[in-house]
């Protein structure tokens, strides 16, 4: 592709109004040279190192002092060498490492969204999403006239999708990068789930099909690894990542070095593909015995696909009941799910519901599957 039909697909890119503000941290700059031998630094507020606690930690204890608002290289380099194996774009210099993905959605919202701006976005998708970009002042428009509605951003989870569990084809794959390429439209493609892969499904990410065009492409350590270390990344297309980095100066300086110190260790270790391939063999086998539990339990109730990854049935029940009141009678009985109305940009779908088979034993969900089909069955009678 020659570069001015490359640049043709990125004319079309708007910022946020508050993007005019935005500028690079100065002090940032500067901490990115003091670490050049000789250097004599007076510009940081870095605490004297040796004042810093002990730390009998595997690493080093330059974790406990300020570090690059991108990551730490070593991070970076590993994520780049995933995402181009997966055919992204992503030379480590345009990775970011991320306090969790959903620090990623508040970057990217910022980057884009004024009030009334046009965000394309599945439905039902990410309620966290949902909350950030609708925080900002996003217009919702459908994912699928996504031409014709000129949306500024559209926001994807292609694999494995909260709240559905569905993974998109190969050709629809195809279809949302042509269409985001030809509209100017920039993808945002959020992948938490790819990993969590329990049959096969075309799982190439929509950003691998984007060249020449403007996206963002983010994951998580935390459904591979543990959320509560807040670790995430994201990949961006040459024009989006320098404003992005300033957007995370300006959020938090930079991600916990401790979280990334420990998750280089668990990703760079050996034993890192068999630990996935065991989660994977875990999470399926909880699928299967909750696919088994949800036939017994709501077969006549309800109808669904089942997910061929990630943590979610999708229910649609038979009675288009309003699901969000039933909620609260659930929780008395012990029992708690997501209401599906709640994942809806705009009109919701009655008679919907999120359920995650990842958390509860067997006999949890078995015993709670019952409880509420117990529950559906006196509302509906
Ligand atoms: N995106 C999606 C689609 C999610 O489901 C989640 C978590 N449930 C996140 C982002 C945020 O994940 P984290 O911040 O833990 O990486």
């Amino acid at each position: 592709m020659t570069s001015a039909v490359r640049h043709s697909h990125r004319r079309h890119v708007m910022f946020s109004e508050r993007i005019d503000r935005l500028q690079p941290s100065p002090i940032r700059e500067i901490l990115s040279v003091i670490d050049r031998p000789g250097m004599v630094s007076f510009a940081g507020g870095l605490p004297a190192s040796e004042t810093l606690p002990d730390w009998s930690g595997t690493a080093s204890a330059d974790v406990l002092q300020y570090g690059p608002s991108e990551g730490e290289p070593a991070l970076r380099q590993v994520v780049s060498e995933r995402l181009r194996s997966l055919g992204v774009d992503a030379p480590p210099e345009r990775v970011m490492i991320l306090g969790g993905s959903q620090q990623g959605i508040d970057l990217v919202a910022k980057l884009f969204i004024d009030r009334g701006t046009p965000v394309a976005v599945e439905s039902p998708t990410y309620l966290a999403a949902l909350q950030v970009f609708r925080l900002y002042g996003a217009r919702f428009v459908d994912l699928d006239v996504l031409g014709e509605n000129l949306a500024r951003l559209a926001y994807v989870i292609p694999t494995f999708a909260n709240p559905t569990g569905a993974c998109a084809s190969d050709a629809e794959r195809d279809e949302l990068a042509r269409r985001c390429l030809s509209a100017g439209t920039v993808l945002f493609e959020d992948d938490p789930y790819r990993d969590l892969a329990y049959d096969d499904c075309d799982r190439r990410p929509v950003a691998s099909r984007m060249s020449g065009g403007s996206w963002v492409y983010q994951g998580s350590f935390s459904k591979t690894f543990a959320p509560g270390l807040r670790l995430g990344y994201l990949a961006a297309s040459a024009e989006l990542f320098p404003r992005l980095v300033m957007l995370k100066q300006a959020l938090d300086l930079h991600t916990s070095r401790l979280s990334q110190s420990i998750v280089l260790e668990a990703v760079t270790d050996p034993g890192w593909d068999a630990r996935v391939e065991g989660l994977v063999r875990f999470y399926s086998s909880r699928r299967d015995a909750f696919e088994s539990a949800m036939r017994r339990h709501l077969g006549d109730l309800a109808e669904w696909h089942t997910p061929r990854g990630g943590l979610f049935y999708w229910l649609r029940l038979n009675e288009h009941i309003d699901t969000r009141p039933l909620l609260a009678e659930a929780i008395r009985r012990n029992v708690a799910f997501m209401p599906g109305e709640e994942f809806f940009p705009n009109e919701p779908v009655l008679g919907t519901m999120r359920l995650n088979f990842s958390h509860a034993s067997g006999d949890d969900a078995d015993r709670g599957l019952a409880t509420l089909a117990g529950l559906l069955r006196d509302r509906t009678r």
